[in-house]
């Protein structure tokens, strides 16, 4: 008794520090017609003699660029317990610091944001859409305590509160510490909501929601979650169980709208969708792509986690070698499982794997540079901002269609020579990583692949050849066993690599062109403006594309071109048409084998018990 009593002090002792520790903000909206917000944070128990560093946020998870956050906030005060102002300086454009702070400092400030996606922020009369980082700045050091945040919204028709945190009462909600806070949208609007239940692999009941800012009824709301249940159900059936969401809850926060941003970005507990057409309803299918592929991140990425992205790094890029399977095979399984729950047909489906192939095929990027290089090459491609001219149709092919591309040529592999699939993979990785939340290295997913196929030459060949190198597949040979035939779109037909020429002001504009094709060896280069080609005035894309279409590969035509005001000449010797095209084997007049037919029906069909 006596134990239970001190335990019991002892307890609520540590609950006191533990609030005294706590970072609190305020935030509310009485200017969100013009885009702000006023947010206020307070930090207790700052630590004496040494300098308070407050800052903005330079990344956000779920994207691997810098995104520069700080500059939409202005206005920043800081006062000590009595209201009294504090000096701050300024070491850099979004650090400030206190050199004297007292034992309990409050930040002010107003943040701007009018960019609706899954980055940034948007504040206005029908919502306040917050992407964490990009709107709480954060003191320098205190990661491990935990935030508490209240909204008030008085006035605002409807509004509602959608977010992941954990809701204390009284429009309180809480992040146990600084990772989760900054993983943790919010949505504010007035929304409707609908939702459905889902087992967890401990039995209990966890409850999915769709939280819907859009112009739709309610019913639309309804039967769309039940579409989306269907694809979760899909979803689950590959990895054998959900994740545990932590408070028994996954939200989706969606926004719609032509006029916002466009974007999908998963969290832990949450996914943003935002999409731009006039309503959900009419649009159902088309907009179940990004739920399909944000949920999935569920486990791959939110649980099973590449060791590269922990902890999150908010003041730098953070650089993954994994992405090719963090984005890309959930890119892959996003597809699959719409096939699998009925949304897509094989048509469908056919095309999106003839679009990998085709882009690991002929992409200069895919050719030259191995997924690890891709994935490593987010931190300037994924939303990324330059205003100067970027190699990037030559350097670069996305890890999303790259690691997808890797994630078929592993299933088909996995399917013919070893009687299992990529699903018992993931499901390999979701024990051994995923569940148990034990971040991963490249190594060990090969170390996983060796012990599921009782292979290990073929793992380390495996990641040897198409991870850490530019190697492909042989997707023809593979794609034919579910009775796919990938072939030449063209054969035969010439091909001049320039892409479309692109019309302004009346001149005929050569688009980046790529690596090693016909134009780029005749030495043509982005803007070229095409005056004659083989004798003929060239006045549009169709001149050119008709010209082309009467030759052969192989022959050779003069170009006349102006760059910079300058009159050249080039030969331009076309090649042949690389681009390929996949097709249902009953499509051309051959036979689907039922043996095929078997493959493809494993593969294809739903994988629900
Ligand atoms: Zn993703």
């Amino acid at each position: 008794m006596k134990n239970y009593i001190l335990a019991a002090v002892l307890l609520g002792l540590a609950t006191t520090v533990k609030a005294q520790q706590e970072i609190s903000y305020e935030v509310s909206f009485p200017n969100a017609v013009h885009h702000e917000a006023e947010v206020s944070m307070t930090i207790p128990n700052v630590p004496a003699n040494v300098p308070l560093k407050v800052r903005f946020a330079r990344s956000s998870p779920g994207r691997y660029a810098t995104h520069e956050f700080g500059k939409n906030a202005y206005n920043l005060k800081a006062f000590d317990a009595n209201g009294k102002p504090l000096a701050l300086k300024q070491p850099a454009g979004d650090v400030f610091e206190i050199a004297k702070p007292s034992a309990k400092v409050k930040i002010t400030y107003t943040i701007f944001g009018n960019w609706i996606d899954g980055t940034y922020s948007g504040f206005d009369e029908t919502h306040a859409h917050m992407n964490t980082p990009a709107v709480f700045a954060f003191p320098i050091g205190m990661d491990k305590r935990a935030r508490t945040i209240k909204f008030s919204y008085a006035g605002k028709a409807g509004w509602k509160v959608a977010t992941q945190l954990k809701p204390l009462g009284n429009g309180i909600y809480y992040a146990k510490d600084f990772q989760y806070f900054m993983d943790s949208p919010i949505e504010i609007s007035n929304y409707k909501a609908a939702s459905f239940e889902v087992k967890s692999a401990d039995g209990k009941t966890q409850t999915v929601h769709l939280m819907a800012h859009s112009e739709d009824d309610e019913m639309t709301i309804f039967n769309y979650t039940n579409m989306l249940k269907k694809m979760v159900e899909e979803q689950k059936a590959v990895f054998g169980e959900m994740p545990i969401f932590d408070y028994g809850h996954y939200y989706f926060l969606h926004c719609v709208h032509p006029s916002y941003a466009g974007d999908g970005m998963e969290h832990r507990n949450s996914t943003v969708i935002v999409q731009r057409t006039p309503k959900i309803a009419g649009y159902e299918s088309s907009l179940l792509g990004t739920f399909a592929h944000e949920f999935f991140h569920a486990w791959n990425v939110e649980r099973l986690r590449p060791k590269t992205l922990e902890p999150f790094n908010f003041t730098q890029s953070n650089i993954s070698d994994e992405l090719w399977i963090a984005e890309g095979f959930t890119q892959y399984y996003g597809n699959l499982t719409l096939k699998r729950a009925g949304f897509r047909d094989l048509e469908n489906i056919t095309r999106v794997f003839s679009g990998l192939v085709n882009a690991v095929s002929n992409m200069p990027g895919a050719k030259n540079f191995s997924p690890v290089q891709a994935s490593r090459y987010a931190v300037f491609a994924d939303a990324g901002v330059a205003v100067d001219q970027m190699n990037k149709q030559n350097i670069f092919t996305s890890y999303y269609t790259y690691g997808a591309a890797v994630a078929l040529a592993l299933d088909l592999r996995l399917r013919t020579d070893f009687k299992l699939s990529l699903d018992d993979y993931m499901k390999a990785l979701w024990k051994a990583y995923g569940k148990t939340e034990i971040a991963y290295t490249i190594s060990d997913l090969e170390k996983t692949l060796a012990s599921l196929t009782k292979n290990p030459s073929f793992a380390q060949q495996f990641f040897k050849n198409f991870v850490y190198a530019t190697k492909k597949e042989d997707y023809a040979a593979l794609l034919l066993k579910a009775g796919l035939v990938l072939q030449k779109e063209n054969p035969g037909k010439a091909f001049n690599g320039m892409g479309r020429l692109e019309e302004r002001e009346g001149k005929m504009l050569v688009p980046a062109t790529l690596v090693g094709s016909p134009a780029y060896i005749a030495g043509l280069d982005l803007n070229d403006i095409i005056l004659k080609a083989d004798g003929n005035d060239i006045k549009s894309a169709k001149d050119f594309e008709s010209l082309t279409a009467k030759h052969k590969p192989g022959e050779t035509i003069e170009v006349v071109y102006s760059r910079k005001g300058e009159e050249r000449t080039t030969k331009l010797t076309f090649a042949e048409n690389p681009s390929l095209t996949l097709l249902p084997i009953e499509n051309t007049g051959a036979t689907l084998t039922a043996e095929m037919k078997a493959f493809r029906t494993k593969w294809l069909e739903s994988a629900v018990k």
